[in-house]
């Protein structure tokens, strides 16, 4: 098998998803170099090691991670190892993901103008009911600021998505990203 499995997976349910064991595909889009996969390693192994990219590229991981009522969320986290810049290529990439995360980097405008032709793509051509999250990453970059964090709350509320600001360098927010999309997945009605 190419998959590529780590980090918590006792709670996984081999009959697929449930009311209370969520599986979902998540993925990153963004200009490279915003840390994209910084993001997910940090998420996954956390650690900060930008020399490991090569390994994200090459599937993708997976991270379960539980919340206060006891729903367990898998997500499948694909990154894009690049090929979102071949535009022929963006949506084999996001077809049927639950969740799209769209990363900025704070000290680059041009990132943010990309992110927004990120959001407008998947609003066009993503999965109906896709939970979108508008993340200015790098935070710990505040003296290179470009990007103000207003800009990214107003943009975020113009197009419906969460918003939060991370830094994979310092694992700020970084948990607190991937537990608010959680938090929005919309739930399989339960009988019980
Ligand atoms: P990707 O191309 O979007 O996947 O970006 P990477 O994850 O490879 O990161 C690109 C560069 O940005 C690397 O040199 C990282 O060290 C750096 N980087 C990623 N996240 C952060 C962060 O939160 N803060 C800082 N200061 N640098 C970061």
């Amino acid at each position: 098998s190419s998959r590529r499995s780590t980090g918590l997976n006792k709670a996984e349910n081999s009959e697929g998803p449930d009311a209370k064991n969520l599986r979902v595909k998540l993925v990153l889009l963004g200009d490279s170099g915003v840390g994209k996969s910084c993001i997910v390693l940090r998420f996954v192994h956390g650690q900060f090691d930008p020399t490991s990219k090569v390994t994200v590229g090459a599937s993708f991981l997976s991270q379960t991670i539980a919340l206060q009522d006891s729903t367990t969320v898998k997500f499948e986290i694909w990154d894009t190892a690049g090929q979102e810049r071949y535009a022929a290529l963006a949506p084999l990439y996001y077809r049927g993901a639950g969740v799209a995360v769209i990363v900025y980097d704070i000290t680059s405008p041009e990132s943010f103008t990309k992110a927004q032709y990120w959001v407008k793509e998947l609003q066009k051509h993503g999965s109906a009911g896709i939970v979108m999250a508008l993340v200015g990453n790098k935070a710990d970059l505040q003296e290179k600021r470009e990007v103000s964090v207003q800009d990214g709350i107003d943009y975020a509320e113009e197009n419906g998505m969460f918003f939060i600001e991370t830094s994979a360098k310092t694992a700020d927010n970084i948990n607190q990203l991937f537990e608010e999309i959680a938090k929005r997945l919309p739930r399989p009605s339960s009988s019980s």
